[in-house]
């Protein structure tokens, strides 16, 4: 049956492959199937029209779309009747002698009793094997149960606001059609309360919820209030393991999981009875793959949507430019949660005009001075700055010379701790050199600031105030990520300083100032969308401050204070900043008012990528569409590939489609350059 898994020949090899179809004939002569390896379909029916949709609209093979929606271990053929996964639990008496001579089974029993009950992969990164649980399980010192998903839906004390009410009725009075259905609100407005409501009503149906996030930052607290509410969840994130993701994956299949929550990549799923999507900060960057099968799960999650005529809801504080613009054009409706619950009162902003003036590691003096008026206030401060790193540059002041990588064609970011050059974009290390590698002269200065270097100058400034950095240097899990913002719920004094890490996630009703580092490198950038991604991203931090009794205030150092977009975000928040944006975007004929398509194509000569790219704009010509390129790539060499890119942009979409369709016929034939298709592209410079 289609959606079924099969081992079959393939030249000298066997491998696993999908049956798409059936015939009762064929023209050429075939081989037999070695073995078909599910009983029923290990894909529905609605992923098989899905997998089409996603060949059609993102130009890319089948073979590679039915690999993406897949998990890993579904893919090489691993079984979907597994042993029930199992939790472990340590005994609540005293350390049994019974361990006395077996250290390591004594320091497990020990990490168990102290973390309570665990899953096998929890139980694993406590340093357990298998076999030593079951050795503890026969010892009569560690039990195991079946991990079962049992849902319930349990009342909240929650009066939802009139706004919320409002939302809540409105979506599920159409929850047997589709919709999209937009929810803007701050954060910390309630529209996961509405989402809560909306599922319990699905799940009352007896139908399904897929909740998209962003990040694995956010999931923590997102699903402890799922799990609280309905009793469980399914979670699928990037650091979900192989093992784990195909068995929540096949429980969300088989339906015992009735709540999935999940990253870019859950928009696959496979669902028994799907009832509603749900896609929160649909704004967020990270929704869109950027490569291999290059989609946006937020556009896909609408496209499913209407295909199993379910609702799809699209929350967010900030609202994509794409999102306003259809509510505008009326397929989306929109509801607008304005009040905070207990209304706490949104920040005041400021821009400091840093034009001319000295700056200490990246910070003026007005900036100081507010910082340390907040701390004297007892307040908590939140420094964000884009950039991690000591400072983006290297160089020498005699000769100008700069550290660059050598693979690649950009400037060496300056680590302090350890002590380093990186590529961030290779993440090739190299050695600081003592002086320089031109001329000799010992006058090589770091120009710029990250993270590292604003930490380091704050520390001087405020030797007694307690700093910690978030970036992806010093935070590389939830955990970590957790344990630094739990160090902020008391109202101590403290500098926070970080990248956009800081944007996602928790409130934090203890800052009560927000300096934004530099916002010019962002509304200044060549990319059309930089001031759409800047003003979204001071937004979202400066939603993180603030509660009623503390109203918080954003500083924003400026070398440009008359931006347009900068002014209309500062006076009118993120809002005034759309309708400036949009208006911008309408007069230089960029999404959402056009669709565009991106063609890239890398090679290790310099010049085939570029001939590349002008014979597949050669079949295009006659279209009705702008073709723009070749150029070369903003990262002009990676990894020692020569980059080109060329963008097709036109006001139709079914011109784009047929454009792509012509160029994938009548593609040359040639093997050493690489080529892609990026449909709806975030990244065009
Ligand atoms: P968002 O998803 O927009 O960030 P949340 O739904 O997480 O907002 O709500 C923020 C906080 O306010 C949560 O602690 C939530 O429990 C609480 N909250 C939400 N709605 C209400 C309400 N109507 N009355 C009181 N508290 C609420
Ligand atoms: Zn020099
Ligand atoms: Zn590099």
């Amino acid at each position: 049956m289609p959606g079924t898994r099969v081992r079959v020949p393939l030249g000298r090899s066997h491998v696993i492959g999908i049956v798409t179809a059936l015939s009762d004939h064929s023209t050429r002569s075939i081989k037999p199937i070695d073995d078909i390896l599910d009983t029923a379909p290990i894909l529905k029916e609605d992923l098989l029209k899905l997998a089409s949709w996603l060949v059609d609209y993102y130009h890319h093979p089948i073979g590679s779309v039915y690999a993406a929606l897949m998990p890993t271990l579904a893919r090489r053929g691993s079984s979907t009747e597994f042993d029930p996964p199992l939790i472990w639990l340590a005994s609540k008496t005293p350390i049994p002698t019974s361990l006395d001579r077996a250290p390591r089974q004594r320091l497990l029993w020990e990490a168990l009793s102290n973390a309570g009950p665990v899953t096998t992969d929890e139980a694993r990164k406590l340093g357990a094997t298998l076999p030593l649980l079951r050795k503890l399980e026969q010892k009569g010192v560690v039990a195991s149960q079946v991990d079962e998903a049992n849902y319930a839906i349990n009342p909240s004390d929650i009066d939802p606001t009139s706004e919320q009410a409002a939302a809540i009725r409105n979506i599920t009075g159409q929850l047997d059609q589709f919709g999209v259905h937009t929810l803007y609100g701050v954060t910390g407005s309630g529209k996961t309360e509405v989402y809560l409501r909306v599922i319990e009503n699905v799940l009352k149906q007896g139908k399904q919820a897929l909740v998209l996030v962003p990040e694995i930052a956010l999931t923590p607290q997102t699903t402890a209030r799922f799990v609280e509410r309905f009793g469980a969840a399914g979670v699928i994130h990037s650091a979900t393991s192989d093992r784990e993701r195909f068995i929540t994956w096949t429980q969300v299949a088989s339906g015992a999981h009735q709540i999935l929550i999940g990253t870019r990549s859950a928009v696959f799923a496979n669902f028994a009875d799907l009832g509603v999507i749900i896609v929160d900060e649909e704004h967020d960057p990270s929704f869109k793959q950027t490569e291999g099968l290059r989609y946006s799960a937020r556009d896909v999650a609408v496209f499913r949507s209407q295909m199993l005529g379910i609702p799809c809801i699209l929350g967010s504080a900030t609202p994509s430019l794409e999102t306003v613009a259809n509510v505008v054009r009326k397929r989306y409706s929109m509801a607008k949660i304005s009040e905070r619950p207990g209304s706490r009162e949104m920040p005041t902003f400021r821009i400091i005009d840093i034009r001319g003036k000295h700056l200490n590691g990246g910070l003026s003096e007005p900036l100081l001075i507010a910082i340390r008026q907040h701390l004297i206030n007892n307040g908590q401060v939140l420094v964000f700055i884009n950039r991690r790193g000591y400072a983006p540059t290297l160089c020498c002041s005699r000769c100008g010379w700069r550290g660059e990588c050598e693979a690649c064609d950009v400037r060496l970011t300056l680590h302090q701790s350890p002590k380093l050059l990186q590529c961030h974009h290779c993440l090739r290390r190299y050695p600081i050199p003592t002086a320089c590698p031109d001329c000799r002269s010992n006058e090589v200065v770091a120009l710029g600031a990250g993270t590292q270097r604003v930490e380091q100058t704050l520390k001087k400034v405020f030797p007694e105030i307690p700093i910690l950095r978030v970036d992806r240097d010093t935070t590389r899990s939830q955990t970590q990520l957790q344990s630094l913002f739990s160090k902020l719920t008391n109202p101590s004094r403290h500098i926070l300083v970080g990248t956009q890490m800081l944007a996602k996630g928790h409130h934090l009703p203890n800052v009560t100032l927000v300096a934004v580092v530099n916002a010019d490198n962002g509304f200044l950038s060549p990319d059309f969308r930089g001031p759409e991604r800047t003003a979204q991203l001071i937004t979202q931090v400066a939603g993180r401050a603030g509660r009623a009794e503390r109203p918080g205030e954003v500083c924003i150092q400026s070398y440009d204070p008359t931006n347009p977009n900068l002014v209309a975000l500062t006076e009118s928040g993120y809002d005034g900043f759309t309708k400036t944006e949009m208006e911008h975007r309408r007069m230089a004929q960029l999404p959402p008012f056009t669709v565009m398509a991106m063609l890239r194509a890398d090679s290790s000569d310099a010049n085939e990528s570029e001939t590349f790219l002008l014979q597949l704009l050669a079949i295009v010509e006659t279209f009705d569409l702008e073709a723009m390129g070749p150029v070369i790539a903003p990262l002009a060499r990676k990894s020692g590939r020569f980059r080109h890119q060329a963008l097709l942009v036109s006001r139709r979409r079914s011109e784009i489609q047929r454009a792509l369709h012509a160029i994938e016929t009548k593609v040359p034939s040639q093997n050493s350059v690489r080529w892609s298709i990026d449909v709806d592209p975030i990244d065009t410079f």
